[in-house]
């Protein structure tokens, strides 16, 4: 059952309700929400609620009506946020982990583990006990591989994960891994899930070959009743008639876990298909269904692999893969979980002590517009939860709160797909030298009718929006609301900020999802733009000083520049070539008037970052010995 407290319950009455229960022979979990904070109450005793709904302080009791209770949504409203190291599994993020099947060298853990960091995975797996179909296949290294792994996680700063077989290594085990991994042969395994919970240790848990979705949401309440609440649920794929791939992934069991339980899921799609070329476009599938990230073979050789050599992939169709996974984040608003990159010593040095310094003020970061902008979504998805969102008025006063120390970092609007560059961003840039870009984030805009809880329809006279908003929305306001009359104001959450303040049911507004949840409105329709590939690009601005740590990453593989050329025939021309010269790609060119010299420009360009180095320095040698001015705007990871 669950225990609803009232908001001023007193320390001394919380912990009355708690002896009390477990006094009755309840195990008790205290889970505080955004909006209550309950006790959930589960184990073999039956009481009735009416006892308990007397005990001061409590609110009401609510009987869980799922058989697993403490895995429920019904337990727990906001989703779990795994904590694997620094890694997080859950929530707005996709994470990837990657490696061999099987752990077998110490050569190969290095290699991949290079690799796959290199390309973006966020944790390393690799199997020291491996669960064969056949006696006579390779058994795995035992705790020797757990070493290799464990040595190949700490030289590439990444978490690892290895599956445990059997109760008796769960101690050994609980020494080497950051992430213990049930397999699906195990998934019922019901003393090692009592073992494994017992450690409160971080938990993978594969669907069993075939396991209904219930059957695998006890297996998660036995590690949770054990003692662990860091559970991930791992589709990978179930036995079903067909012979075509190894086993069937069933997708369609990520929204309906994600519905049924707060815990995160991932899927594998390594062993739900069995076939490489299958592995990418399944992974794909796993994160447009809605899950928290994969988990996927990787090989330096997969020829030689000593288990699931013709599922692993080579490393750079993972590379590839994880790009792709990155592209489609926005799409299902997510953001791809990172882990900063190895950095050189020195530069370890500097940041931790920075860190130090810092240690209880967390991160500022500026964005502008009303809070539940598109914005504030960009510059969510850019940091940690822990950062301290600042709301500016306008850009140019998100570009002086970073200027002047106030903020840390600025999440600002460069380009819109449909509405194009946003100048006023270009222009302040040029007017800042002290600031650079050290990132970029994309955010897909999805607009939504927004109105006061309980409107309909018909009852909706007028709609509010920034005039873009309405313009991108105009094909569904004169199908569904042909006599409403457009208002165009200064910006869609502000406009959804006004309905809330007026609570007047005859207006709506066109908005983000994140603006009705935070002005505490609903969405009447939802998605109703016309052209549904609307993407905003945004600049994370830094002072130099916080450059590097934001840097540091991922690999930056793209860069800004902005440079003026002198009044004579094929100026621009001569640095263009230069460019085109040196093989490198530009991405984007724009020319904006300087101020106070009328018909001299500033050209803006984009390119991305060649494999080499240095070929870009010499390119940027080369411009500023050419250009009348020449500034290197930034150098970051593309987002796209
Ligand atoms: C594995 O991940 O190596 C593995 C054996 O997976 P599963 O338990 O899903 O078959
Ligand atoms: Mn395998």
């Amino acid at each position: 059952m669950i225990v609803i407290l009232k908001q001023g319950i007193t320390p001394q009455e919380k912990d009355k309700v708690r002896s009390f229960l477990s006094e009755k022979g309840f195990i008790v979990k205290e889970i505080i929400g955004q909006e209550d904070t309950v006790f959930g109450a589960v184990g073999k005793s039956t009481i009735d609620p009416r006892t308990v709904e007397l005990l001061p302080g409590v609110s009401s009791v609510v009987p869980i009506s799922k058989p697993y209770k403490l895995a429920s949504r019904e337990m727990k409203k906001e989703d779990t946020i795994v904590k694997v190291g620094k890694v997080k599994i859950g929530g707005g993020r996709v994470a990837v982990i990657a490696g061999p099947c099987a752990v077998e060298s110490y050569d190969q853990m290095m290699s991949i583990a290079e690799s796959v960091r290199e390309a973006g995975a966020v944790m390393l797996r690799g199997g020291a006990f491996k669960p064969r179909t056949s006696p006579y296949a390779f058994q795995g290294l035992g705790e020797e591989g757990l070493k290799l792994l464990r040595k190949a996680g700490d030289a590439f700063d990444m978490p690892i994960t290895s599956e445990v077989v059997s109760p008796s290594d769960v101690a050994m085990m609980a020494g080497y891994v950051d992430m213990f991994q049930i397999g699906a042969r195990n998934m019922q395994n019901f003393e090692l899930l009592k073992e494994v919970g017992k450690t409160g240790m971080p938990v993978l848990l594969k669907r069993g070959l075939s396991a209904t979705i219930e059957e695998w949401l006890m297996a998660a309440e036995y590690l949770m009743a054990s003692g662990t609440d860091q559970v991930v649920l791992c589709e990978r794929g179930i036995r079903t008639y067909e012979k075509a791939t190894r086993n069937t992934l069933d997708c369609s069991a990520i929204p309906v876990v994600q519905k049924l339980t707060h815990l995160p899921v991932i899927g594998d799609p390594s062993h739900a298909t069995g076939i490489r070329d299958m592995v990418a476009p399944m992974s794909l599938a796993i994160v447009a269904s809605g899950a928290s990230g994969v988990i996927v073979e990787v090989h330096n050789c997969p020829e030689k692999a000593l288990s699931d050599g013709p599922q692993s992939l080579y490393p750079q169709q993972f590379a590839k893969l994880v790009h792709d996974i990155q592209a489609l984040c926005p799409v299902v608003g997510k953001s791809l979980e990172k882990i900063p990159r190895i950095l050189p010593q020195s530069m370890r040095t500097k940041r931790e002590e920075e860190s130090r310094d810092k240690a209880d003020d967390s991160l500022v970061v500026a964005f502008q517009g009303v809070r539940g902008a598109f914005s504030e979504l960009a510059a969510r998805r850019s940091f940690d939860e822990s950062a301290a969102m600042l709301a500016c008025h306008s850009f140019s006063d998100a570009f002086e709160a970073v200027s002047s120390g106030k903020a840390d970092y600025a999440v600002l609007p460069v380009e819109n797909t449909l509405g194009g560059t946003v100048y006023d961003n270009l222009d302040l840039l040029a007017m800042h030298p002290e600031l650079t870009v050290v990132g970029e984030q994309q955010v897909r805009v999805m607009h939504n009718l927004i109105v006061v809880p309980g409107t309909r329809m018909e009852d909706i006279r007028k709609v509010y929006s920034h005039p873009q908003g309405l313009q991108q929305c105009r094909a569904f306001l004169e199908r569904e609301l042909p006599d409403a009359e457009r208002v165009p104001f200064f910006d869609t959450a502000g406009a959804v900020e006004y309905i809330a303040s007026a609570g007047d049911k005859s207006i709506a507004a066109i908005a983000g999802a994140p603006a009705a949840h935070y002005y505490g409105m609903e969405v009447l329709r939802q998605g109703i733009e016309t052209d549904a590939s609307n993407y905003t690009r945004f600049y994370i601005l830094a002072r130099e000083e916080n450059a590097d740590v934001f840097r540091s990453q991922s690999k930056p593989d793209k860069a800004s520049l902005s440079f003026s050329v002198s009044d004579e025939p094929g100026a621009l021309m001569d640095i263009l070539s230069t460019i085109a010269a040196k093989g490198i790609n530009m991405t984007k060119l724009e020319s904006r008037p300087i101020p106070g010299k009328p018909w001299e420009y500033l050209f803006f360009v984009e390119l991305q970052l060649p494999e080499n180095m240095a070929g870009f320095d010499e390119l940027t040698e080369e411009i500023r010995a050419k250009a009348v001015s020449f500034r290197v705007l930034g150098i970051y990871t593309s987002a796209i």
